[in-house]
């Protein structure tokens, strides 16, 4: 009897031993590495981008290396303050010779300007001047007279930026007119090296953070979503959060009077100017838009702010997908029906 028993327990061992190896074999066969992220920070449009990216078939670098390429190129291609950029022989000449590209983000622009009334406008540019927000070297910050800002707000008018699109060109109906589209570049720049890098790693994952414009490349470790803070507009503190987001793809965009301002007797004068007054934009402290692409999100967070906060058209604006959250001068908090659904961790 004993010699059947043991007989019994040896055949236990050996199966037993063969389903762990074959546990351990499948462990080894199906499950992946964890993927390593690697984050660079990189100065560009006057602000820091923060990559953050982990690849499935490249290594990271190659896809920093590619982003951070791709995002010097758009800066130097669209700004107006770099010299021979498509915007600075634009203002300069009152016409320009584009591609496809150029073309597109024109159009995407003076669309933009034509959903929101005119909140956003890309011709903003002699207002940003006047005030000293057009990041020039020489421009220097103050208030100006109304007589300054009368002059100057009859060149501010996306409806002079004429589009031909059988000769490539674009240019100014008026004489004066100048364009910044320091509005939309981020945003665009964001939704291009998400693309690049899906096209040559569909399932890398990251995000991509360029001074409060974040794209998501994809969810943390291909399944969680990415917390994102939202800051607090009334702190000094840039960490401080007022509240939290979580995102496994999409856009999110704020845009807030703490960003770039100057304080001259006690009163705050910040950078989203109101192309129909000619001021900053009263009212509101932070816009936060979430939207399907950076793009709408960064231009759709500009108008929301010059729109201000009894913007009876806020709700009507997540008809082009977006979403928003409101924050007025004295903390008041109004946002579309469908911004809460982000809280909600477990999606
Ligand atoms: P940031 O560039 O600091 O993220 P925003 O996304 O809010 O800020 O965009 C503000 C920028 O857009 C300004 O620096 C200026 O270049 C431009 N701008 C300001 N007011 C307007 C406006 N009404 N329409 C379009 N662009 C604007
Ligand atoms: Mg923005």
């Amino acid at each position: 009897m004993w010699r059947k028993n043991s007989h019994n327990v040896r055949i236990y061992f050996y199966l037993a031993a063969l389903g762990a190896g074959i546990i351990l074999l499948s462990i080894l066969i199906f499950s992946k590495p964890m993927p390593v992220y690697e984050e660079k920070i990189i100065p560009v449009f006057g602000t820091y981008v923060r990559l953050n990216v982990a690849g499935d078939k490249v290594s990271p670098d190659v896809l920093i290396k590619m982003a951070e390429r791709e995002l010097y190129q758009i800066h130097n291609k669209y700004s107006a303050n770099v010299e021979n950029s498509i915007v600075w022989e634009l203002n300069k000449n009152g016409k320009v010779k584009v591609d496809d590209e150029a073309l597109f983000l024109f159009q995407s622009a003076i669309n933009y300007a034509i959903i929101t009334g005119g909140a956003f406008d890309p011709t903003i540019r002699p207002l940003l001047e006047l005030w000293g927000f057009d990041d020039a070297n020489s421009s220097e910050k103050r208030v100006p007279s109304q007589e300054e800002i009368n002059n100057v707000l009859s060149y501010v008018d996306y409806r002079f930026i004429n589009i031909d699109e059988k000769n490539m060109e674009v240019s100014f109906l008026k004489e004066g007119v100048q364009v910044d589209l320091g509005g939309i570049a981020k945003g665009y720049a964001i939704d291009l090296v998400i693309q690049r890098i899906r096209a040559i790693d569909p399932k890398a994952t990251g995000f991509i953070d360029a001074g409060g414009d974040i794209g998501i490349i994809g969810p943390k470790f291909g399944e969680l979503a990415w917390v994102i803070g939202i800051r607090d507009p009334f702190s000094n503190d840039t960490f401080k959060s007022m509240d939290t987001i979580y995102l496994t793809d999409g856009t999110v965009a704020t845009s807030g009077d703490y960003e770039r301002f100057f304080v001259q007797n006690g009163t705050k004068y910040h950078h989203i100017i109101d192309p129909q007054t000619g001021y900053p934009a009263q009212g509101i402290s932070s816009v936060t838009v979430i939207a399907p692409n950076a793009t709408a999100a960064d231009t759709f967070a500009t108008a929301l702010f010059v729109l201000g906060f009894d913007n009876p058209a806020l709700e009507y604006f997540t008809n082009f997908g977006i979403q928003a959250m409101i924050v007025s001068n004295n903390g008041e908090i109004r946002e579309t029906s469908g911004f809460n659904y982000f809280r909600e961790k477990l999606k």
